[in-house]
C-alpha cells in the first residue's frame, strides 16, 4: 500500500508532466470509486486546466486553475501510470494533449472530484511532517496529548498523516519504542528522535523513489526497503541479536525487538 515517500514521489512526477495541461475526456469503470456521478465529472472537469500537483498524507491532490481539485488515493495496491495502458484500469483521464493517465485500484481507491471551497476528507487530515511545517514542539505537544499506544496514534490519518504499516515497524525500532506504548508516556528524547526518524525516513525513501515494490507513472519500482526489523518474524535484531518477534496490537501486526523497544 503506498504511503507518503510513494505518493509524495507520485505527486512529483504528476507534477512535471500535468501542470498546464487541460482534460478532454474522463472514462471510469467502477462508479463506486467516484463521490459523484460519472456524469457529473465529465461536467465538471472536461476543459479544466491543471495549476498544480500536490500530496497530503497518502491522498495526491490534482488542482485545477479555478481551484476545484480532483483527490486520489491509491488504497490497497493501486497504481497511477502516465502514457501507459493498465489491465486493470479503473478510472482514465484524456488531455487535449493526448497524454493520459490511468488509475488501477484493487482495493479500496478514491478519485473524488472537490469544488473550490468544498469540504473533503484531506481537510480532517493530520500533520504531515515532509509537506508541512511543523516544528518539534508542535509534535510533541500533539503527541503527548493522546492517550491511545504510539502505533495507533501514528497509523491514525487524523492525527499523523501519510505513516502507514510498512514503514512504521523501522521507524519505531529505529526510535527504540515499543508499539503499545501509550504515547502520553513517551519521553522527550524519545520524541525528539521520533520526530527526527519519520523526517529522515520519508526523505531517503523519497530520494529513493519510494519503496521497492511500489511504481511510479512510468512503471518504474523504487528501491526503499524497510528491512530492520519489518517483516523480519525470527531473525535476529541488527543492534542486539535478540530475535523479532511478530506481535498483534489492535487491529495490526507489529515486527519488534522485545529488547531494543520498550
Ligand atoms: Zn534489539
Amino acid at each position: 500500500m503506498p504511503e507518503l515517500p510513494e505518493i509524495a514521489y507520485l505527486a512529483k512526477q504528476l507534477h512535471e508532466v500535468l501542470v498546464m495541461k487541460n482534460i478532454k475526456s474522463i472514462e471510469n469503470y467502477q462508479e463506486k470509486s467516484l463521490n459523484k456521478t460519472l456524469d457529473s465529472f465529465k461536467k465538471n472537469i472536461v476543459s479544466q486546466s491543471i495549476k498544480e500537483v500536490t500530496a497530503k498524507g497518502k491522498w495526491i491532490k490534482i488542482l485545477f486553475s479555478s481551484d476545484d481539485y480532483l483527490a486520489i488515493n491509491l488504497g490497497m495496491g493501486g497504481e497511477i501510470y502516465f502514457n501507459q495502458d493498465h489491465k486493470k484500469t479503473n478510472t482514465k483521464i484524456i488531455f487535449q494533449s493526448d497524454d493520459y493517465l490511468v488509475i488501477s485500484f484493487w482495493w479500496f481507491g478514491h478519485v473524488h472530484f472537490v469544488s473550490k471551497g468544498e469540504h473533503h476528507i484531506i481537510d480532517e487530515l493530520g500533520y504531515d511532517l515532509i509537506h508541512e511545517d511543523i516544528s518539534f514542539q508542535q509534535f510533541k505537544d500533539f503527541i503527548l496529548g493522546n492517550r491511545g499506544n504510539i502505533k495507533n496514534v501514528l497509523l491514525d490519518q487524523r492525527k499523523i498523516a501519510g505513516i502507514g504499516n510498512y514503514y512504521v515497524h523501522d521507524i519505531l525500532f529505529t526510535t527504540k519504542i515499543h508499539p503499545l506504548k501509550k504515547a502520553n508516556t513517551i519521553t522527550e528524547k524519545q520524541l525528539n528522535k521520533l520526530y527526527q526518524v519519520i523526517i529522515e525516513t520519508f526523505n531517503e525513501a523519497i530520494h529513493q523513489h519510494g519503496s521497492f515494490y511500489e511504481e511510479d507513472i512510468y512503471g518504474h519500482k523504487g528501491s526503499y526497503k524497510a528491512d530492520l526489523v519489518a517483516y523480519k518474524e525470527d531473525k535476529p535484531c541488527p543492534i542486539c541479536k535478540t530475535t523479532i518477534l511478530k506481535i498483534k496490537t489492535s487491529a495490526t501486526t507489529s515486527y519488534i525487538c522485545p529488547n531494543c523497544q520498550r
